[in-house]
């Protein structure tokens, strides 16, 4: 028999199973069934698949989803393993074609869905003999999930069929209910449970409460516009808001699409396409989308409103890195998601737990306490040690003595008889001039204007913090007034302590943020150029294949042979993901593209502005080369901006976004065509930094 060891090295080149698979793969070799639980890029395909080559028979693997078998089909062919998929969309030959090859036992895995597969067991399927069967996806089978399917219910009958072979069912849901169904609806007697854990450190944590929505666009244009080759996911909780963001990205010159279940199949599936396939960056869906993406090279993931259960945040976000390189997560939340949210689950027969779902929900969005930690003991792993890769890790909360600010708070409230929202409170805190607030005379208020010594933004985390201690209770079938619970009141009344933590403002973040990534970050010039060639070439054989990119090489194969610079073959055999089969087809040509770019003695001979030249031409980012170049960030930005002038092919607009150019130009308009920088800052209420502004005018003299 061959070892799974070396099968996992050769074939999918490989050096080490990751924990539970070798066990899993041993177990199923010995015959027995089993259930496996893993997280959404935690490996769950090769305990199937390396068992599936070793055994003499064909393998029947069950999936719901046309597009996944697809990619698996495509990514075990490239790698030399005879596999195929048998469904509806396949012409009458081909379909004989492989139960041909059925027949006469020359397939190593059969991938099928549900509904093929009925079809398939009446005419030919009953007499193929089978090793093992996999069935994916297997929440399916669980009436207590949000993806149960019919169809799978019918798979108790194949199971009787195939008593005597082993089965796996395989899964990234983890909660014991859905366990348990699995084992019960498939008929597995006594499968011996793997659950792995659910830990991603490659992926960061964050979540932005309660931001105002021109705040936010401006947020998540920034955020996009740092990663502008990347591709990212932002679910969206109803329809037509994937709409609206997928057409504001594309007017703010990304390349969006939007996917939701009430366009037809075949747009939604060349949607789907057309990601994978990295035909544009961005898609703006509903929770819809998913399920059936195999794509490794998600770099980030955007919730736009609070999702209904850590179950589905889990899984989304996990949708994000699942080639194990760092990924990004941003978590938006708003007291009107809570309002929808409960409004959704009330005519359901199973409220209560779907209530006790959104409060997880909500009580992750609002810790003060490690973000992973938090994550993990939903699914029952613990651990008290800092993750340090969520914001509240990056940027732990400082506490203050906040009684004066919950005083003023709550008074604020009273006065008003409890008639308000958190936006007119904060408001009248700061002594607003706002016609609504005139009207209603509070400005006559006792507590008009006592806190303008905090910004809005401050004002708004310190009442969030309120919220949550308990002081404060949000009205959410009144309008969202806010109301004082009995322990508010007794804040007023008792010397009683507060306990609030200190604001950070997002920029201060941010800049703490990319202080621990530049630290962890040591790529040089030549490692990104040559990733880049390495990314070239792989586009050109995926299409030359008409496969996704990633069934060739994934992003992290390409990034260690960056990194490594392999010098020969058996070099290039060391790098993980790189099997026989690739060696074979790919190597001569990557180590051509590796020896081509060697380091070359290009700098010291140069200007300043000419070095920046250099290693901005070989990919790096604004914060590596001045990394690189031990100099400021504004140095270079002011190299570019001369080079640029200079008629160098160099593209500021990586450094700033349409959107901001436009401002720069409407407030220079109005300040009577002014190049100075400080008018425009103020102008713009500090909104868009120096930097910016001097790159916005720069390219604005060109154009203008
Ligand atoms: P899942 O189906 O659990 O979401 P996959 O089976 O698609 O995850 O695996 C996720 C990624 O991890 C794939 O790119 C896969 O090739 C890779 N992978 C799986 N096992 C290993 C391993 N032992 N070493 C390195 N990479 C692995
Ligand atoms: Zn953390």
């Amino acid at each position: 028999m061959q070892n799974p060891n070396n099968i996992l090295k050769e074939v999918y080149g490989y050096d080490e199973f990751r924990p539970l698979q070798q066990e899993i793969i041993e177990h199923t070799l010995s015959g027995q069934n089993s259930v496996v639980i893993m997280p959404t890029g935690g490996g769950k395909s090769v305990c199937f698949q390396i068992p599936a080559l070793i055994f003499e028979k064909v393998t029947l693997v069950i999936s719901p989803l046309i597009s996944l078998m697809r990619d698996q089909v495509e990514a075990l062919k490239a790698n030399g393993v005879a596999a195929a998929y048998f469904n509806s969309s396949q012409s009458d030959f081909e379909k004989r074609m492989i139960v041909e090859e059925c027949r006469s036992n020359r397939l190593k895995l059969l991938y099928l869905s549900p509904e093929t597969l009925v079809h398939a067991f009446d005419s030919w399927l009953k007499d193929i003999p089978v090793s093992f069967v996999a069935v994916d996806e297997a929440h399916c089978v669980s009436m207590w999930g949000h993806d149960f399917r019919p169809e799978y219910a019918q798979l108790k009958n194949f199971r009787n069929h195939y008593n005597n072979v082993p089965f796996m069912a395989l899964t990234a849901t983890a909660d014991k209910i859905t366990r348990k169904d699995i084992s019960d609806q498939l008929g597995l007697d006594d499968p011996q449970l793997f659950l792995s854990s659910f830990n991603r450190a490659n992926l960061s944590l964050a979540v932005r409460p309660q931001v105002p929505a021109k705040k936010k666009e401006k947020e998540i244009i920034q955020f996009v516009g740092e990663r502008k080759e990347e591709c990212g996911i932002m679910y969206c909780l109803s329809r037509k808001e994937t709409e609206k963001w997928s057409a504001f990205f594309n007017s703010n010159g990304f390349n969006a699409r939007h996917y939701h279940a009430g366009m037809t199949s075949e747009s939604r599936e060349a949607v789907q396409d057309g990601f994978i396939n990295d035909q544009f960056t961005i898609i703006c869906a509903t929770i819809a989308f998913g399920m059936g993406i195999d794509k490794s090279n998600v770099r980030w993931i955007i919730h736009n409103n609070l999702p209904k259960n850590i179950e589905g945040y889990y899984q989304e976000i996990g949708r994000a890195g699942r080639d194990g390189l760092p990924s990004d997560t941003v978590l938006y939340y708003n007291y009107r998601d809570v309002i929808l949210l409960n409004d959704f689950v009330q005519e359901s027969e199973f409220k209560e737990t779907y209530l006790e779902k959104i409060k997880r929900m909500i009580q992750y969005a609002e810790a003060t306490s490690c973000r992973r930690n938090i994550l993990l003991s939903y699914f029952g792993e613990y651990s008290d040690e800092p993750c340090n890769n969520c914001d509240v890790c990056q940027s732990p909360p400082e506490f203050i003595d906040g009684k004066v600010i919950a005083q003023m708070a709550i008074s604020g409230i009273l006065r008003t008889q409890e008639n308000i929202g958190s936006t007119m409170l904060i408001n009248i805190l700061r002594g607003a001039k706002t016609g609504e607030l005139y009207e209603r005379n509070y400005h006559q208020l006792r507590t008009y204007g006592v806190g303008n010594g905090h910004s809005y933004a401050e004002w708004q985390h310190y009442i969030n913090q309120l919220i949550n201690l308990g002081f404060i209770e949000i009205a959410y079938d009144d309008h969202l007034k806010l109301k004082i619970t009995p322990e508010g009141h007794a804040i007023i009344k008792n010397d009683k302590k507060v306990q609030l933590s200190r604001f950070i403002s997002q920029a201060k973040k941010k800049k703490i943020e990319k202080e621990s990534k530049t630290q962890k970050k040591s790529s040089t010039a030549v490692e990104s150029s040559l990733f880049e060639s390495l990314r070239a070439y792989r586009k050109e054989i995926a299409a030359q294949n008409k496969v996704p990119a990633y069934v060739i090489f994934h992003d992290a194969t390409l990034n260690e042979i960056a990194n490594q610079l392999p010098k020969n073959e058996a070099e290039l055999l060391e790098i993980q993901g790189m099997g026989k089969l690739k060696l074979e087809r790919f190597g001569e040509a990557i180590l051509q593209i590796v020896n081509n770019h060697k380091p070359k003695e290009i700098t010291s001979k140069l200007s300043t502005s000419q070095q920046t030249l250099a290693l901005y031409n070989s990919g790096l980012s604004l914060d590596e080369i001045a990394a690189e170049r031990n100099l400021s960030p504004t140095t270079i930005i002011g190299h570019l901006c001369k080079l640029f002038e200079e008629n160098h092919p160099i593209d500021l607009n990586k450094y700033v976004t349409e959107y901001e150019v436009n401002q720069i130009r409407s407030s220079r308009k109005k300040l009577k065509n002014t190049n100075q920088l400080k008018p425009i800052y103020e102008d713009l209420n500090g909104e868009i930094d120096f930097q910016k502004i001097a790159i916005g005018l720069t390219i604005l003299s060109k154009y203008h």
